[in-house]
């Protein structure tokens, strides 16, 4: 079985040559992530057209993620080496948005830094490769005493809880920089630190696939307590486990990353499981043995995709580390228990009520999840203007292919995303006659199916008012 679970990975310098990109793609990577917290504008849209080259250079799509930073904040460079502080030291951090850190003082990139924090705050340093509690104010600067020792490297983020902090995301930076890959013709974006539905629909873009699916990152307090309208209002979740779990309880992590990916694939959205997934293969050749687990841990909870960030972005070894997270993620997806997920989802879905469009092609996807399970079809067809119906049936993971046909480029990159979807481009119109059969002959064509398959294909019929996929057809391949 094909690997169903997608793979996103972050472009950084160890990985933003056009070979570099190209060799990840071949090694599995689905979704390119762009952050926008290092370097400049120019240099990422720079990695962003070496994407769509080798993109055009391999004949499919390839999907590209922008990543706004939000609010981050970062400590100042630290000195060549990194910075070792020890438990039990007293640190000073002071504001600034330019001097270096030292051993001194470290420096951090937030003005409010001495009215924000207060005595009895954590303060946590790069995910977690440190973390401080605040013991006294002093005029200049916040003293704090280390509670877990670490190498403090290169600009690390300073993780600040976020009722602390009064800026909202998306900043006005995010949206300049967002502008840019708004033209460029992005196809998803990425918005840190989301506290409320409201945060998501600041980001201001055309519905996808006109404008780029919005993925809203879950790592805030706040967004944990309005998941659900923030799901609704994105078209992706990620459970950003390094700001979230210097956020929340570290024990908490696990099971909120369940709950997370569970209430937004039951709603048709698909969720990302991101960060530290296999944070040692950054320089070292194999993952520990507990990352191995984590990465099959997270296709059991799930998740749609799952992200790579130092792995891929600065790691000594970029497509050793994406051609293992595939084929864990493949031996993981041979495992999962496909009847049991898509009971619970169909159980679940019997108890929602969307909006009508919606109504209608959940519905027929629910119907085709069991028609195909009940005919053991080979596959199932979406005919997809938007990729909503791929999404739709994708919430029952089901064991047939699942194969999204649209004529719509950004729609196929979109795809990219979508639990167990292969993307397919549709060279006839949606109102064609022979729509259902070139579909069919085309995944044909492409060695997804054989003479003698029985397969569902889902399509919305012409004289349907509005646009929802209304038919479902189960189809004898000749
Ligand atoms: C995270 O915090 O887990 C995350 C993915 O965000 P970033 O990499 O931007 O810190």
């Amino acid at each position: 079985m094909a690997r169903r679970t997608k793979i996103i990975a972050t472009i950084g310098p160890a990985s933003e040559s056009e070979a570099m990109i190209k060799d990840l793609a071949e090694a599995g990577m689905d979704v390119a992530r762009i952050g926008l917290a290092h370097g400049t504008l120019d240099e990422a849209l720079a990695k962003f057209a070496r994407v769509r080259a080798v993109e055009a250079s391999l004949g499919r799509p390839i999907g590209v993620m922008v990543d706004l930073p939000g609010p981050k904040v970062r400590a100042g460079t630290m000195p060549e080496g990194g910075l070792a502080i020890t438990e039990n030291d007293e640190i000073r951090l002071v504001p600034s948005h330019t001097d270096p850190s030292t051993a001194s003082a470290i420096t951090v990139d937030h003005e409010g830094l001495l009215t924000d924090l207060h005595i009895g705050d954590l303060v946590t340093f790069g995910d977690g490769a440190a973390v401080a509690v605040v013991v006294d104010r002093l005029p200049d600067a916040l003293s704090a005493r280390v509670t877990h020792g670490g190498l403090l490297q290169g600009r690390p983020g300073v993780h600040i809880p976020s009722d602390r902090l009064r800026l909202s995301s998306p900043t006005a930076d995010d949206l300049r920089m967002l502008d840019a890959f708004v033209e460029a013709g992005v196809d998803m974006v990425a918005v840190s630190f989301v506290r409320s539905a409201h945060d998501v629909r600041r980001v201001g873009v055309e519905p996808h696939p006109r404008g780029p699916m919005v993925v809203a990152k879950i790592e805030t307090r706040a967004a944990v307590d309005n998941l659900d309208s923030i799901i609704e209002a994105s078209g992706a979740i990620m459970v950003a486990r390094g700001d979230l779990g210097a956020e929340m309880p570290l024990e908490e992590l696990p099971h909120l990353q369940k709950r997370i990916l569970q209430r937004c694939i039951t709603l048709g959205r698909p969720a990302i499981t991101a960060t530290q997934m296999l944070e040692s293969m950054v320089s070292a050749p194999t993952p520990t043995r507990a990352e191995t687990s984590d990465v099959a841990n997270a296709v059991f909870d799930g998740s749609s995709g799952l992200m790579l960030s130092g792995e891929t972005a600065i790691g000594h070894d970029p497509i050793n580390a994406v051609a293992t997270m595939a084929r864990i993620a493949a031996r993981a997806d041979i495992e999962f228990d496909y009847d049991a997920w898509g009971a619970k989802v169909h159980q679940i879905a019997s108890t929602m009520q969307p909006k009508m469009d919606d109504t209608v092609t959940n519905g027929m996807t629910n119907a085709a999840w069991r028609a195909a399970q009940e005919t053991g079809a080979a596959a199932i067809i979406c005919v997809t203007r938007t990729g909503f119906t791929v999404r739709s049936i994708a919430r029952f993971r089901p064991e047939a292919k699942i194969l999204g046909f649209s004529s719509d480029v950004q729609t196929l990159r979109q795809l990219k995303l979508s639990w167990g979807a292969t993307p397919f481009l549709l060279d006839v119109d949606y109102k064609a006659p022979n729509l259902v059969a070139r579909a069919v002959e085309l995944a044909r064509e492409a060695g997804e199916i054989r003479r003698g398959d029985l397969v569902a294909v889902l399509s919305g019929s012409p004289g349907y008012p509005g646009q929802a996929t209304d038919t479902l057809k189960l189809v004898p391949v000749v």
